[in-house]
Parts: C-alpha cells; sequence; structure tokens
C-alpha cells in the first residue's frame, strides 16, 4: 500500500501556463561575440550534456586529466590545482577568502571593475584594502605598485591581466610579479579573460595564484572554473590561524575532492566534463599556436573596425587584445546598435560600463574568421542602418588581407 497523498494545493498557486524553451530562444541561435560567456566547440557542447557518478574512478580519471592538462594551461608543475563550482567570480574568492583574513594587508591593483572586486571581496573577510587606481585607459605602472607594497606592508597584492571591462592589458605583470616576490608579497592574478590567448606562464613568472574561469579564453561552458595556489601561497593556507569562514570555498576541503578524490560537494559533473574537452583542445592545438591564433585575429578585427572609419577604446600599447573596445560614433547609441546587431543580425556583442562603446570579445572560438567578420559586418550594417556612415567594402579589405601577415602587428600581446 502506498501512503495516501493528501495534498491540499493551496488557492491561485496553479503551475503557470507552459512554455518551452523553444519559444523563449531566438529561432536562429545567436553567434556570441561580446565579454563572454563564448561559443563552444561541439566537443565541449556533447560534453555538457552528459551526467556522471560525482564520485568513484571514472570522475577520478576525468578530474586527474583535468588537473594534468591545466598545469600545461597555467604552465606551472604545482599540485595544488583545483576545479571551482561557480563563476570566476568564485575562484577570484577562494584566493581571497583562503590568503586574507582580518588584519591582513592586501594591495589591489585596480584598472577597472572587475580588477576592484578582489578588494570589495577582502574587505568582507576583514582585511585591511588598499587600492591602487589605475588611470582609465592605461596599464599598471610597477613603480606605483612597488610604492603601495612597501608603504602599507602588504602580504597580498591582486591584479588582473586583461581588464574586460574596459579593454586594458597589464603588460607589464611579469615585472609586477616578480618584484613582489622579491618582497615576499604574494600575488594573485585574474587570468579570466586571458588564459590561453596570450602568455602567462605562472611558474617562470612567478606568480602565486591564478584564477579563471570556464567561458571565456577557455572556451567552456560558465559554471566550472579553476584556480591554481604556488607552494608558498599553499603554505600560508595551511597555517592559517583560523579556518576559512567559507565552508564550500575552502581551499583545503576542496582539495579533499581534486586531489585525494574524497567527497567535499557534489561537483558539477556536466560542467566539468566540458572543462575537460576544452582544455583537451587547447592541449591539442598547443599554447603557441593558440596564442598565434588569437593575436591574428585580434589584429584583423582591430584593423577592420578602424578601417571602418570607427576609433579604438584604447590606444595600442595598453590595448587587450581577448576583449576590443569600440567607441561609437558622435551621435550613435551603443544600447542601440547592440540591439540592431542582435536582432536585425543575430550577433551579440557586449556595452562597456556607461563608456559610449561596444566590446567585441576575441577569446576561443570568436577567434575564427568567419566569426570575427561576422561580427564586424553586424556592427557596420547596424551603424548603417541606423543613419551613420561606415566604409565597409574598406574593411574587407583591411580583414581578408590582414589575414595572411603572419606576424604580430602593433598591439599583439606579446604573443
Ligand atoms: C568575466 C570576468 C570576471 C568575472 O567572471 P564571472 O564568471 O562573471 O564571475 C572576472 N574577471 C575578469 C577579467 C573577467 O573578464
Amino acid at each position: 500500500m502506498g501512503q495516501v497523498l493528501d495534498f491540499h494545493p493551496v488557492e491561485n498557486i496553479a503551475p503557470p501556463a507552459e512554455v518551452t524553451l523553444e519559444d523563449i530562444l531566438p529561432a536562429q541561435p545567436r553567434l556570441l561575440m561580446g565579454a563572454g560567456p563564448v561559443p563552444v566547440p561541439s566537443e565541449v557542447a556533447a560534453a555538457n550534456a552528459v551526467v556522471i557518478n560525482h564520485l568513484g574512478e571514472t570522475m577520478a580519471a576525468v578530474t586527474d586529466r583535468v588537473r594534468e592538462m591545466s598545469r600545461y594551461v597555467f604552465q606551472t608543475r604545482t599540485r595544488h590545482i583545483l576545479g571551482v563550482a561557480g563563476p570566476a567570480s568564485a575562484a577570484m574568492e577562494m584566493a581571497i577568502t583562503n590568503l586574507v583574513w582580518p588584519g591582513r594587508v592586501l594591495v589591489c591593483v585596480r584598472n577597472g571593475i572587475f580588477s576592484g572586486r578582489f578588494a570589495e571581496m577582502a574587505q568582507r573577510v576583514g582585511a585591511r584594502c588598499h587600492i591602487v587606481d589605475v588611470t582609465a585607459g592605461s596599464a599598471a605602472d610597477p613603480v606605483e605598485v612597488e610604492r603601495a607594497i612597501l608603504a602599507h606592508g602588504a602580504d597580498v597584492v591582486t591584479l588582473v591581466q586583461g581588464e574586460t571591462s574596459n579593454t586594458v592589458w597589464n603588460h607589464s605583470l611579469e615585472q609586477i610579479c616578480q618584484l613582489a616576490r622579491r618582497l615576499k608579497v604574494l600575488t594573485v592574478v585574474d587570468a579570466v579573460c586571458t588564459l590561453s590567448t596570450m602568455p602567462l606562464p605562472m611558474d617562470y613568472w612567478g606568480v602565486d595564484v591564478v584564477v579563471t574561469g570556464g567561458q571565456k579564453g577557455l572556451s567552456s561552458v560558465p559554471g566550472v572554473s579553476l584556480i591554481a595556489f604556488s607552494n608558498a601561497a599553499w603554505d600560508i593556507i595551511e597555517r592559517r590561524p583560523s579556518r576559512s569562514t567559507h565552508w564550500c570555498l575552502d581551499a583545503l576541503l576542496a582539495e579533499e575532492f581534486w586531489d585525494r578524490k574524497g567527497y567535499h560537494y557534489t561537483a558539477p559533473v556536466s560542467g566539468v566534463l566540458a572543462l575537460h574537452e576544452a582544455l583537451r583542445l587547447i592541449c591539442r592545438e598547443t599554447l603557441p599556436v593558440r596564442f598565434q591564433r588569437h593575436s591574428l585575429s585580434s589584429r584583423c578585427l582591430q584593423m577592420a573596425v578602424q578601417a571602418m572609419g570607427l576609433n579604438l577604446l584604447v590606444s595600442p600599447r595598453d590595448r587587450l587584445n581577448s576583449v576590443v573596445g569600440i567607441v561609437m560614433p558622435k551621435g550613435a547609441r551603443a544600447h542601440a546598435i547592440l540591439d540592431r546587431m542582435a536582432h536585425h543580425h543575430g550577433v551579440e556583442a557586449s556595452g562597456a560600463f556607461g563608456l559610449n562603446a561596444i566590446r567585441i570579445g576575441q577569446m576561443g572560438e570568436q577567434c575564427r574568421p568567419h566569426n570575427t567578420w561576422k561580427a564586424v559586418g553586424a556592427l557596420g550594417l547596424s551603424l548603417r542602418e541606423a543613419g551613420f556612415e561606415v566604409d565597409l567594402d574598406e574593411a574587407w579589405d583591411v580583414f581578408e588581407s590582414s589575414q595572411k601577415v603572419p606576424q604580430p602587428g602593433p598591439s599583439s600581446c606579446g604573443a
């Protein structure tokens, strides 16, 4: 005999009318050419549809491979490389909540909203935060960072490799990480939009913590992120005066799953399988080839957009390749143009947090000539339809001819 279900639905809480995803999603999928998430390769999409047990030998084999391939992508030998269930911000918060506690001193190099997030997180766990504000549109200055470290007696310095929000590239990252190491200060680097799109050799540059998300440079799905800790950083975590206040983000508990194959929480298995495929494709392509593909693709995009008659947000020296900011001509409103790009031309690009600019991504699968050109074309046509004069023919000529030049141009990111 089954149990008698004595269920009294509350009046007016009936199931809503059924709406299928087909009703919600655009009839033609839009090409994701914004600041993330980015299109995923078919292998990643297929893996993301699979669910397996989160514990046991199959999952252990997957996580071992994810760690091994990640070591190549991060260019590190560290044992302490972990996945994180959550957005890139969760990986950033894992770095902060494990390395910082009340009384610890943190210097946050703030180029924009993403790099500034480290300070917001550190303040919440009681750190003494000092912010080095970098002039909008330019890269961090190692001299200023060193001065702030010394003036405040920093324990940790945080910074971003590419500030997605305003498309600035911190090209002195290596120098800053090395001076921090000399001063015995830990570095935490946000490489969310840049990892695997440009060089960031963690061990060689002496970086202590590198964080990245799934949905940008790696071209996987959002929701599973990666973090790598140096031995020096791990040492600090093991010798903390008290346990981390954040149970899910406790690196020592996370290592129980990622290293010792025990239970911490149920890992997002589908996302981990997707990440496995994304990493496998990066390892197959190899980093030098991938860096070159990104550098070339972004340069073609930048040159085509300029040939159309538009200006870029950041000057060549400090310009990020992974996300390109394009200034709207006088009178054009970025949001109206973005709307038109999406609805009339099937291409999603991004706004720029209040600046009258559009950001086009150049991460992973976005860096394929057909995708990049589709974004340039959609931008040009949308501007033209809105009554602005742009030279699309010239843009195409430049785009096509620059595909053939193998050497990095003025704004290559040191690839
Ligand atoms: C997107 C991004 C983040 C935040 O990633 P979420 O997955 O949205 O948390 C942080 N830093 C940089 C540089 C980014 O581009």
